[in-house]
Parts: C-alpha cells; sequence; structure tokens
C-alpha cells in the first residue's frame, strides 16, 4: 500500500467534520472511526485523513498476517485501547 492516500480514500469514510485526531492529537477534519467503551462510558473515536489511511495500512498489515481478522474499525478500538493502556 502507499505511503499517501489515493483520493478516493476521503470518500470511503463519511461525516468528516474539524475535530481532534484521537491518534496525532491534530486538531483537523476528522471522521469517526469506531468506539471505545470503558465500563459504561462511550468513547468516540475519530482520525484525520492521514491518521485513518494509516490505520488502514496497520489493518492491511496485520489481516495479512493473521494477527487481526476483524474489520478496520474493530481494529482501531483495539488500538486505541492499546494506546490508552500504554499511557496510563
Ligand atoms: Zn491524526
Amino acid at each position: 500500500m502507499d505511503r499517501n492516500p489515493p483520493a478516493e480514500f476521503y470518500h470511503r469514510y463519511t461525516g468528516w467534520k474539524f475535530g481532534t485526531c484521537f491518534k496525532c492529537e491534530r486538531t483537523s477534519q476528522v471522521t469517526t472511526i469506531g468506539e471505545l467503551t470503558v465500563g459504561s462510558v462511550a468513547v468516540q473515536l475519530a482520525a484525520c485523513l492521514a491518521c485513518t489511511w494509516k490505520l488502514e495500512r496497520l489493518h492491511h498489515d496485520a489481516r495479512a498476517t493473521s494477527l487481526h481478522t476483524g474489520t478496520a474499525a474493530a481494529f482501531a478500538v483495539a488500538y486505541a485501547s492499546a494506546r490508552r493502556e500504554l499511557a496510563a
């Protein structure tokens, strides 16, 4: 997969709005890519175009090596959850 997303990649996700990316923490156009539930609290995960593309690539690679068999959204949640545990 390429380093930069193809032009049509933007349209694979909907609901782009101004917000903060959970991954790079930059404020830009983000889209909701999943939901992380901790106890009874659900948090929407939003990522920028570059990070959404990176997550798709990581997901693609993980699938290729059978590390992950779920959807890209489930992968993003697992990724965010792991990141949260590392930060704790
Ligand atoms: Zn980002």
